[in-house]
């Protein structure tokens, strides 16, 4: 066996690991090591592709606002292409979601980022919705698409770029401490380094558990994505469509239209497939609220959104073992939020405080740290 050291493994080479690898390697020695032949082949290539800063919890709005200048304007060099491109986001609600509609808008760092609508402004922005379904809405003209592919090969690039490695087909098979801090053993190849970065995913716990570190109660949930037929050209400037309880979303995707029924189905950490009946079900939520008539399905998929019990995500050195570090719990907001996260994982995994400009708008270190998990991780 191949034996090397670093100063921070990382486990795991979606858009959670690659943010924390590329920021963490300009100043360390950094290894990644992927299980899969490619990084991105877990929910990172399988999301909605949404940037809002207004989805999610309140943590995960202060992330996502911490992101956007990063995701519109990223540093020279960082990519060839624009990685977002401006799509509003319309939250829809029928008679019956009216207070949902209403307590949503009132909060206090939604309120300054939506415009309400009534349901002829929603209908001019989005001409296949039902006038006897949609009530009112609220429109979010500030959110986007977001390149995944463009963002997540930009840090894998800067991390070559900042001499980083990255080593796909190495599944981390064993974790020990030992050596200088953490013995992390692949089939082939054995590391020791002080800091092990946990951006495993929905394996999160897994190799929590190969560590003999307490999990923190990761939660995989499935959810369901598919693309149809758009009726038209014209659907392309259509804002994201999302029901205020999150019962379904669409939006135009590359000539056609994705639409979810936004499924959270508990699931074991897997290559997530989609079912036949969830389709079926973001088929009639979508043809209920729209005269949308859905006669062929492109294509459909799946994966995992993994969430702990306040559905925050979970970034910080675990208190049980020294060296052992969170990046996990990232649900259904981890493209939207992975700029301002890789940056903050970078500061706290070598002992510095959230960066300034991150704390200005409103991320607190403190909400995500993983002991705030212990009581209800059920260990
Ligand atoms: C249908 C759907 C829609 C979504 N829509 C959005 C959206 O609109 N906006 C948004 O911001 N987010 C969205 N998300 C959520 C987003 O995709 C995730 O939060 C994000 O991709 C999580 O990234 P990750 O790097 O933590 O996980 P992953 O991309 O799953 O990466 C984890 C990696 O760890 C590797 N790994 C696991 N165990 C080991 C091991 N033992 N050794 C080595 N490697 C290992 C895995 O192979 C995997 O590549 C959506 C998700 C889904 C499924």
């Amino acid at each position: 066996m191949n034996t090397t050291t670093a100063d921070v493994v990382v486990i795991g080479a979606g858009i959670a690991g690659a943010s924390a690898a590329a920021a963490l390697a300009q100043t360390q020695r950094v290894i990644v090591l992927e299980r899969e032949a490619f990084p991105g082949m877990h929910s990172t290539g399988r999301s909605a592709a949404l940037f809002s800063e207004i989805y999610g919890s309140a943590p995960i709005r202060a992330l996502s606002r911490a992101s956007r200048r990063f995701l519109y304007a990223p540093p020279e060099g960082f990519v060839d292409a624009p990685i977002v491109r401006q799509r509003g986001a319309l939250h829809i609600a029928s008679a019956a979601q009216m207070d949902e509609l209403d307590a949503f808008c009132a909060l206090p760092d939604v309120a300054p980022s939506v415009h309400r609508l009534s349901a002829p402004a929603a209908l001019a922005r989005c001409s296949i919705l039902r006038s006897d379904y949609v009530a009112a809405a609220a429109l979010e003209a500030g959110s986007a698409d977001v390149d995944v592919d463009l963002l997540h090969r930009g840090w894998l690039r800067q991390l070559k770029a900042r001499d980083g490695q990255l080593i796909v087909n190495a599944e981390v098979v064993r974790l020990a401490r030992g050596g200088a801090g953490w013995r992390v053993e692949t089939p082939d190849l054995r590391i020791d380094a002080p800091v092990v970065v946990n951006a495993a995913g929905a394996w999160a716990d897994v190799v929590a558990r190969l560590a003999d570190v307490r999990p923190v109660g990761l939660e995989p949930r499935r959810r369901t994505a598919l693309i149809v037929d758009a009726p038209g050209a014209e659907s392309d400037s259509w804002p994201m469509v999302i029901d205020i309880d999150e019962r379904f979303y669409f939006r135009p995707d590359a000539g056609g239209l994705l639409l979810s029924p936004g499924d959270e189905t508990p699931s074991a950490p897997c290559d997530a497939q989609p079912d036949e009946l969830d389709i079926a079900i973001a088929v009639d939520r979508v043809q209920t609220a729209t005269t949308l008539e859905v006669r062929r399905i492109r294509r459909s998929w799946a994966g995992l959104r993994s969430f702990v019990a306040d559905r925050n995500p979970v970034v910080g050195f675990a208190s049980d073992a020294p060296g052992f570090f969170w990046l996990a719990g990232q649900g259904g907001y981890g493209i939207q939020t992975a700029p301002a996260m890789g940056r903050l994982a970078c500061a706290l995994a070598q002992g510095e405080p959230t960066p300034a400009d991150l704390a200005e708008l409103g991320v607190d270190a403190q909400s995500l740290r993983p002991d705030r998990l212990a009581a209800t991780a059920g260990v």
